[in-house]
C-alpha cells in the first residue's frame, strides 16, 4: 500500500464556542481526485486551511506529504499547489508573463509553454489577465498552481459561476491533472462535478463526516429508491421499487396485454445529489450551522 498523501485523524477545530470541525478522519491516496463536499458552514474551508498550513488546529493529527502542515517549511510548500476561490491574477500581465513571474518563485518550475498547453490557453498566451473571460482566468489560476509542478493540488470550488461549457472544459483540465499523476483535493458544492471527476467523495455536514465512498457507492446507498414514472390513461404515475427489472417487466407486460402505451416511461436512479441532500438535510430541531439549507423540493415526488 502506498503512503497516503493526506492523513487526518480526530481533527478538531473550534472558533471560541463554535465547533467547526468535530473529530474527523480521512485519507487521500496518491494520484486520486478526492472530493470534499458539504453545505455552507460545514467545515470544509476550515479543514482545507489546516491542511494547507494556514490555520492551527485545536486537536487531532494531520499529515500532508509526510509532514505536519503546522510545522512544515518552504520545501514542503513547494510540493503543494493551491487554487483559491478568488484568484490572485495581476490584470496587467499577460498569461505568459503571469506564469513567468510565478515560475521565478520555484526551484524547478514546469516549462511555461507546457503549462499553457495543460490549461488550454495557447490562443490567449499573449492576452492580459483583465481581457480573459472568467473561465479563462480560472484556468490561468490553475496554471499558476501548476507552475511549481506540485504533487498535491487543492482546488477550492474551481467552477463556481461557470457556464456549462466552461465547466466541462475545466473538468477536462482537472481530469488531465490526474493523468499527470497529481493528487487533487477538490472542494465543491456541485454534485455532478464530484460524480464526474472524483475517485472518492467525502461529505461533511455540521463538522462531522456523514458519508464517504466512491460516487457510485454513494449513489447506491438508496438503490431501493429507483423511481419509475409514466403516464397512463391521463394519469401521472411515479413509483419506487427495489426490483426495477421485475417491476418494469410486470408494468410493460400488463400494458401490452391491455394494448396501452406507457407514455413518458422513465427509470431514474438517485443521483449523488439526491444522496447528498438526504444526508445533509438539517435536523427538524434546527439547521446545521450554515445559512443555506438543502431543499427537499429537489427530491422526486412520489405520487402513488
Ligand atoms: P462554505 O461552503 O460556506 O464555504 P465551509 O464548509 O467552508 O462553508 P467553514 O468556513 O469551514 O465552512 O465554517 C465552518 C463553521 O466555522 C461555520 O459555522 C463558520 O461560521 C465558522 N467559522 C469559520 N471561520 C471562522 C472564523 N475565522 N471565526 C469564527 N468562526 C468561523
Amino acid at each position: 500500500m502506498p503512503e497516503p498523501v493526506i492523513s487526518i485523524s480526530g481533527l478538531r477545530m473550534s472558533y471560541g464556542e463554535v465547533e467547526a470541525v468535530r473529530g474527523i478522519d480521512l485519507e487521500v491516496m496518491p494520484g486520486e481526485i478526492f472530493a470534499f463536499l458539504g453545505p455552507n458552514g460545514a467545515g470544509k474551508t476550515t479543514t482545507v486551511e489546516i491542511l494547507e498550513g494556514y490555520r492551527k488546529r485545536s486537536g487531532g493529527e494531520v499529515t500532508v506529504l509526510g509532514e505536519d502542515p503546522q510545522r512544515a517549511g518552504r520545501a514542503w510548500r513547494e510540493r503543494i499547489g493551491i487554487v483559491l476561490q478568488s484568484g490572485r491574477l495581476d490584470p496587467y500581465l499577460t498569461v505568459r508573463e503571469s506564469l513567468g513571474l510565478y515560475a521565478g518563485y520555484y526551484r524547478a518550475p514546469r516549462p511555461i509553454d507546457e503549462v499553457i498547453g495543460l490549461v488550454g490557453l495557447e490562443e490567449k498566451a499573449e492576452t492580459r489577465a483583465s481581457k480573459l473571460s472568467g473561465g479563462q482566468q480560472r484556468r490561468l489560476d490553475v496554471g499558476m498552481a501548476l507552475i511549481g509542478d506540485p504533487e498535491l493540488l487543492f482546488l477550492d470550488e474551481p467552477t463556481t459561476g461557470f457556464d456549462p461549457s466552461a465547466r466541462r472544459q475545466a473538468w477536462d483540465v482537472i481530469a488531465g491533472l490526474r493523468d499527470l499523476g497529481k493528487t487533487v483535493f477538490l472542494t465543491t458544492h456541485y454534485m455532478d462535478e464530484a460524480q464526474r471527476l472524483a475517485d472518492r467523495v467525502t461529505i461533511i455536514a455540521g463538522g462531522e463526516i456523514v458519508a464517504r465512498g466512491t460516487p457510485e457507492d454513494l449513489g447506491e446507498r438508496e438503490a431501493q429508491a429507483t423511481t419509475i414514472r409514466y403516464r397512463s390513461g391521463g394519469r401521472e404515475v411515479a413509483l419506487q421499487t427495489a426490483t426495477p427489472v421485475r417491476t418494469l417487466h410486470e408494468l410493460t407486460g400488463e400494458a401490452l396485454a391491455r394494448g396501452e402505451e406507457l407514455e413518458g416511461l422513465e427509470v431514474t436512479r438517485p443521483t449523488l445529489e439526491d444522496v447528498y441532500l438526504e444526508l445533509t438535510e438539517p435536523p427538524a430541531d434546527g439547521p446545521i450551522s450554515g445559512d443555506i439549507g438543502p431543499k427537499s423540493a429537489h427530491r422526486p415526488e412520489v405520487s402513488e
